[in-house]
């Protein structure tokens, strides 16, 4: 069961498929100022095969911010109808525009990404992601009417009213933030409600790394299947990779986008399932195309092929982003470890902070870990013991000990957006 016959497209019909977009993509992206530049007297026959790709240039999030706002686009402006914007925090925004043709061509992608999960016409969706620049929101709303279920606009936040139409509605799929579908499981018990008794059945979780400790977590605590989402901003939002109901790695779909995995250092390509950072091409966008983007996701191909049938390659889940590293005392730490650690420990809760600090001239670390109420005891000594433990258990996994604060269920604040994970104080304290 497939949502679109060219999920199961044969390899070698793929591969055909992408070189043809890809010289199409080119000639469009020639047509902006940016890329007239940049490809200037490239000759398109030198294309003729996806490993050609490698003879085009990398554009890179700082080639992106210095078109903002309009210099990518491909087309007088009145041709477009949508725009968004990337979520960081700091520097210029990278803008992303749409034309008509490129809304429903993402609206399809994410269609057929929510098909691959189990969600089917006759479900309701409730859509928990921010409207508003964020892709997450508008992404998932119009592939969810385009698959034909019945769409909740619930936006992020007010947990009590999300619970009230989950309940009225018979919502049976929700789209949901990883770090906030944690807090949420806890806030529908504090209701009064048993997640068993709810009526969803699938969660719909991405936008930010999470590790499948967490996910398993996400499961239990709302007995629910949970899919890992991919996207960004970049490459229209939700909808470029997705889990089917396998549940081992995301299908990128490779009529729309041609993925490529590198050594962020030497930009060359990394052996088949070694981790590197995703280079992704967009192949069937009009109005904003983009080539090689490096998109500082750390991943790597899953090798062989999918039980499902789907012929589209699989990456694993991110394990972070190329910016996430902290080096500490010499060695390299993703955040990621540490979660992947925590969450495997049936004493920690579903939050944590990392905090990095200076103590004299050295970079110190310190993870403030929630604890579920049960494990929360009086008796200092215990908690001491489970403190020590967390350490012990962060010292193998990152070959440092950070120090470990222990902290009440729910008491380390929570956005219903992406998490914030680290927060680096070494010029604060
Ligand atoms: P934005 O364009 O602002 O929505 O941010 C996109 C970024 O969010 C990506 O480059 C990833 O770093 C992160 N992201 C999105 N989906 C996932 C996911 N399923 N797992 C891990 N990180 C993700
Ligand atoms: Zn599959």
């Amino acid at each position: 069961m497939y949502y679109d016959s060219v999920e199961t497209l044969e390899r070698g019909e793929l591969e055909n498929l992408q070189v043809d977009s890809l010289k199409k993509t080119i000639a469009i992206a020639m047509r902006s100022p940016y890329y007239r530049d940049r490809l200037a007297g490239f000759d398109l026959d030198e294309i003729k095969s996806v490993a050609d790709i490698v003879k085009l240039p990398f554009t890179t999030k700082d080639d992106l911010r210095s078109q903002y706002p309009y210099g990518l686009l491909t087309l007088p402006r009145e041709d477009y109808v949508r725009l968004h914007a990337s979520s960081g925090t700091t520097g210029t925004p990278t803008a992303v525009f749409y034309t008509q043709a490129d809304l429903d061509r993402w609206a399809d992608l994410v269609a057929r990404s929510m098909y691959a999960c189990g969600c089917r016409k006759s479900d309701v969706l409730q859509n928990m992601a921010g409207y508003g620049l964020f892709t997450g929101g508008l992404g998932f709303h119009y592939g969810s009417e385009k698959l034909g279920m019945i769409t909740i606009p619930a936006g992020a936040g007010n947990t009590k009213r999300q619970i009230k139409l989950i309940r009225d509605f018979n919502v049976t799929v929700m789209h949901i933030i990883p770090s906030f579908a944690l807090y949420f499981a806890s806030q529908v018990r504090e209701a009064g409600f048993d997640p068993a008794e709810m009526p969803w059945r699938i969660a719909l979780i991405g936008a930010e790394p999470h590790t499948e400790e967490t996910r398993r977590k996400i499961e239990e605590m709302l007995h629910i299947k949970a899919y890992n989402s991919y996207g960004m901003s970049e490459l229209n939002g939700p909808g470029v990779a997705f889990e089917c109901t396998e549940q081992s790695g995301m299908h990128i779909w490779e009529d729309a986008y041609i993925p490529e995995i590198i050594n962020p250092e030497t930009g060359e390509h990394v052996e088949e399932g070694e981790i590197g950072e995703l280079v992704m091409t967009t192949i069937t966008r009009e109005g904003m195309p983009i080539i090689r983007y490096r998109t500082r996701d750390l991943t790597r191909f899953i090798p062989g092929q999918c039980p499902c049938g789907r012929t589209h390659r699989r990456i694993d889940r991110i394990t972070g982003r190329a910016d996430d590293m902290m080096i500490l005392k010499g060695v390299n730490i993703y955040p990621m470890q540490i979660e992947q650690c925590l969450m495997s420990m049936p004493e920690v809760g579903h939050n944590y902070l990392i905090e990095l600090y200076k103590e004299g001239l050295t970079d110190q670390m310190r993870v403030k870990v929630e604890i579920k109420d049960e494990f929360f005891v009086e008796d200092m000594r215990v908690l001491q013991g489970l403190q020590k433990k967390i350490a012990k258990r962060l010292h193998s996994e990152i070959l440092i000990t950070p120090r470990v604060e222990l902290v009440m269920h729910d008491s380390i604040p929570k956005s219903p957006g992406k998490a914030i994970r680290v927060k680096d104080l070494r010029n604060e304290e």
